[in-house]
């Protein structure tokens, strides 16, 4: 008997006349349980997922517009917090994890990009060497949201398909990226949505994708890659995700403060997972108490930190788990009401005809461990710039190899020893060579060499 099939189409056809049936995560757990994957393929079209927790791997994208006069800003500070400027002349990055240079920890990225959205004035600080194009040095204004061209939130890893626990076996306080850590194992850390997460509801990525439509910070955005550290072999996949930070809002952005560790930003996304067929419906049937996860001891300063025990999300959920013979108390660094919030509001999207899917215009790797740093001596040669030696009787030379036929050259030359052929190949003839010195700074990508 042929299996039971449907398309994206098919769904966003039935959001269209109003007759989708759309659960959350948390609900085809019992669905699955209840009437078995190929009984659920039947009833619903589209689970729906949310988590809402700190994703340290975020941050955003603007374009300030230009100055008058115009500058090519080279250190951009946002209310003191520093913005990566290595791209273009007014564009920067602000990372969620980036510290304000007067306020620490106590307040950083994730903070400006809660506040901008909040509608607030944020100082906004520029130096810049000068240039002809650009001759201003030095910018202090104030800016808000409305200000910017473009403000994209752009996150490399979000969504872990699931975390690890941290615990604490020293018999001092620890302060960590999962928050305080009691001595002797006083307390243990957690995140992920468990069975309400997106990637754990489609582990073998048969749904989601590279453009998959997704709710984050509350708008459509999409699925825009495997996050950075993807390792899904090891049940630890994520997402690269981006959205119009404009259209966002603050309920599902909040900036942090994680006590002597630093900042991040809590995140909220909301997954759409088509019930194409029985095994996504059988994926989407997870619940927490099939979820394991490892506790590590997180006294131990190493990246192969001693895994002290396996727990399922159920467990960790109930607010206790069995460590050494020893009752030991669990606590989340995301919130499950606004995740489930999230699942819920993409629910009532989709049911209410407001939000289609899309179908991934590539599929996301389902295989593959992210590496440990390389770490080795550095030997310096990379960075010895080779000796160029001009040929015996030639007054220019031209690196082939470092030419990247732009033709810029073209024009400077009068003498015509640079010229562009039908095929836009950039041609070079040394010998017509006159020697006036014009093109020997002309070449962006240093390829011409005059005899000095
Ligand atoms: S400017 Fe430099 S890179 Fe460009 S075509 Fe001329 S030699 Fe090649
Ligand atoms: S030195 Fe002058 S003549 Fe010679 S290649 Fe450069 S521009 Fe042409």
């Amino acid at each position: 008997m042929s299996r039971y099939e449907k398309t994206v189409q098919e769904i966003n056809e039935r959001i269209e006349d109003g007759s989708v049936m759309v659960v959350t995560a948390a609900e085809m757990s019992d669905l699955v349980a209840e009437l078995g994957p190929k009984g659920a393929v039947h009833e619903v079209d589209v689970v729906t997922t949310g988590t809402f927790g700190a994703m340290c791997s975020s941050g955003m994208w603007m374009n300030f517009g230009h100055s008058e006069p115009p500058m090519k800003m080279s250190k951009v500070w946002l209310n003191d917090v520093e913005a990566y400027a290595g791209v273009a002349a007014v564009d920067a990055y602000l990372g969620a994890t980036q510290l304000s240079e007067s306020r620490g920890m106590a307040y950083g990225g994730g903070h400006v990009i809660e506040d901008l959205l909040k509608g607030k004035a944020i100082q906004l600080r520029a130096e810049a060497y000068g240039t002809d194009c650009y001759p201003r040095r030095e910018l202090s204004t104030e800016i808000t949201l409305d200000d910017l061209n473009q403000a994209v939130l752009s996150n490399p890893r979000n969504c872990y398909e699931r975390y690890g626990v941290a615990t604490n076996s020293t018999e001092k306080t620890l302060y960590t990226y999962m928050g305080k850590l009691l001595p002797e194992m006083g307390n243990a850390t957690f995140s992920g949505a468990g069975e309400l997460s997106p990637i754990i509801n489609d582990p073998s990525y048969r749904a989601i994708g590279i453009g998959t439509r997704i709710l984050l910070g509350g708008t459509e955005s999409y699925i825009i890659g495997n996050g950075t550290q993807h390792s899904p072999d090891g049940g630890f996949g994520t997402l690269m995700v981006q959205g119009d930070l404009k259209k966002m809002s603050p309920e599902f952005i909040r900036g942090i403060s994680l006590t002597n560790y630093g900042t991040s930003l809590f995140v909220g996304v909301g997954v759409p997972i088509p019930i194409l067929n029985e095994d996504i419906a059988k994926s989407t049937g997870v619940s927490d108490v099939d979820i394991v996860t490892n506790v590590f001891d997180y006294g131990v300063p190493s990246r192969n930190r001693p895994l002290l025990k396996r727990v399922t999300y159920e467990e960790l959920k109930s607010g206790c788990i069995e460590l050494n013979g020893r009752d030991v108390k669990t606590s989340p660094i995301s919130s499950f009401r606004m995740a489930s919030r999230i699942a819920s509001l993409l629910k009532r999207q989709i049911a209410t005809g407001r939000f289609f899917l899309t179908e991934p215009a590539q599929k996301l790797c389902a295989h593959g461990s992210a590496k440990s740093m390389g770490q080795r001596e550095p030997n310096g040669s990379e960075s010895i710039p080779s000796v160029v030696h001009i040929p015996e009787g030639q007054s220019v030379y031209r690196d082939e190899e470092a030419c990247i036929q732009c033709g810029l050259c073209v024009a400077y030359c009068e003498a015509g020893v640079f010229r562009r052929d039908t095929e836009w190949r950039v041609n070079y003839d040394p010998t017509l060579c006159q020697e006036c010195g014009v093109c020997g700074d002309v070449c962006p990508h240093g390829a011409i060499h005059l005899r000095s």
